[in-house]
């Protein structure tokens, strides 16, 4: 008998293997989600969280490596970025201000112009454009807040993804290149209305839900909570609790690249020890650091890149970051 339940059990199991992922119960409530995960677990402290220096341009690439050159957040600011050597192009969205079909004939010439064996891009909140439905409420409101697109025939923005002729664009979907299977989505956390903006919890889970098992290299445009997600101004954590949960219990990347918070630690403001300890008890360690959002860090797992390339400012003085993962064999 007992062996006939287990035998149904696991039965049970291989059906349903796939982990699923409920709505945290801080989700609506990042900061304070970083905060409770930090006492109770630990979760965003060393030693199985780090900080991460990315591969220095000029570093040769170790042979069967594929080299990543990630970059996010470009914002039509393209002609200062000096780009590095590598294989496979990465960029996290936000490559415009307004997603103008002008801004993305612009951004498509730039990649066109880069010698880069693969280049995968996805959008950000930026790219209006790209959001058909977020255009077709904009419309309903008579383009109230954003009065410059007002101008655009919708014929020439229905197909805007049409224009990028020069690289792989993902939105909620993947592809395989040099035996890496990556995964790209736009979405993140509704803030003022913009293109690819979803309520925190459910409605976001739901496009996590869409990222399928056994991805490689997840890109998004957000950051999951706690990583690479500090917005000092605000001293708040923005990252996705729902994104987090979903990267580390189900998809376990070896990459995950994401932008969309561009503070870096040019601007910032020191925190002192007492305001950091009234606001979040615990969290000493990743506060002292004052830590910006673009850059590299790591969970033993997975490798995180805030690849912002524009600061807060909208400057694109943050260089690319290089990233070697070992090639898949039989590729
Ligand atoms: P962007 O407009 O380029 O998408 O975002 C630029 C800046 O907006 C970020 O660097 C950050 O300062 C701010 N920002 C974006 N999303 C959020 C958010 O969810 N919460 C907060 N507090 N700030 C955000
Ligand atoms: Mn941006
Ligand atoms: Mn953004």
């Amino acid at each position: 008998m007992a062996f006939a339940q287990s035998h149904i059990m696991t039965a049970r199991r291989h059906q349903h293997s796939r982990l699923i992922i409920e709505v945290d119960e801080y989700s609506s409530n990042p900061t304070q989600a970083f905060t409770f995960y930090n006492i109770n677990q630990g979760r965003f402290q060393p030693p199985h969280v780090q900080m991460v220096d990315p591969v220095p341009h000029d570093a040769p690439k170790p042979p069967g490596y594929t080299r990543f050159v990630c970059v996010s957040d470009t914002h039509s600011r393209t002609d200062p970025i000096q780009m590095p050597y590598g294989d496979v192009l990465i960029h996290a969205g936000d490559f415009t201000e307004l997603g103008l079909p002008s801004e993305v004939k612009k951004f498509n010439e730039w990649l066109g112009s880069l010698p880069y064996e693969y280049k995968i891009v996805i959008a950000g909140n930026h790219e209006l454009t790209f959001d058909q439905e977020f255009m077709a409420d904009l419309i309903k409101q008579d383009f109230y807040y954003f009065p410059s697109v007002s101008k655009l025939k919708p014929e020439s923005y229905e197909n805007v993804q049409s224009l990028l002729t020069n690289c792989i664009y993902l939105q909620d979907s993947e592809v395989t290149v040099r035996g890496f299977r990556i995964y790209g989505s736009p979405w993140q956390p509704w803030f003022y209305g913009w293109g690819f903006n979803l309520p925190r919890g459910q409605a976001l889970l739901e496009k996590w839900n869409l990222i399928p098992d056994g991805i490689d290299i997840l890109i998004t445009h957000g950051p999951p909570l706690g990583f690479l997600d500090w917005v000092p101004k605000k001293m708040q954590r923005v990252g996705c609790v729902e994104l987090l949960n979903t990267v580390q219990r189900r998809i376990q990347p070896r990459l995950h690249v994401f932008g969309h918070i561009h503070e870096d630690d040019r601007n910032l403001k020191k925190t002192s020890r007492k305001q950091q300890a009234r606001c979040y008890p615990g969290t000493f360690w990743f506060l002292r650091e004052e830590l910006p959002s673009y850059g590299v860090m790591a969970d033993g797992t997975t490798t995180y890149v805030n690849a912002s390339a524009c600061t807060v400012n909208y400057q694109p003085l943050n260089p690319p970051i290089v990233i070697d993962l070992p090639t898949p064999r039989n590729t």
